[in-house]
């Protein structure tokens, strides 16, 4: 299983506070925009995440479940059968 954090650059106000709930994997620009280090939240990382998340007072930052495809071991999309 691999979850991971994104952004919403619209939405997101730069107020710094997911960066100093998550320093592990957040980072701040020069402007206060958050900068994540790890496409992917390690597991022991993984509730601190959630609560930087719950903390994002614009709801800028969400946790996704990476697509089946990309998860490690996953089976591929479905193949269509051959038309002769
Ligand atoms: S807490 Fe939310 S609004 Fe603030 S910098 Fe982080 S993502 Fe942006």
């Amino acid at each position: 299983m691999s979850d991971r954090l994104r952004v919403n650059p619209i939405t997101c106000e730069a107020h710094g506070l997911c960066a100093e709930l998550l320093p592990e994997l957040i980072r701040l620009d020069d402007w206060g925009y958050p900068i994540i280090d790890q496409a992917e939240v390690p597991p022991e990382l993984l509730e601190l995440a959630r609560k930087a998340v719950d903390a994002c007072p614009t709801l800028a930052l969400a946790l996704e479940r990476a697509p089946a495809a990309e998860r490690p071991g996953a089976p591929g999309p479905p193949r269509l059968p051959r038309i002769p």
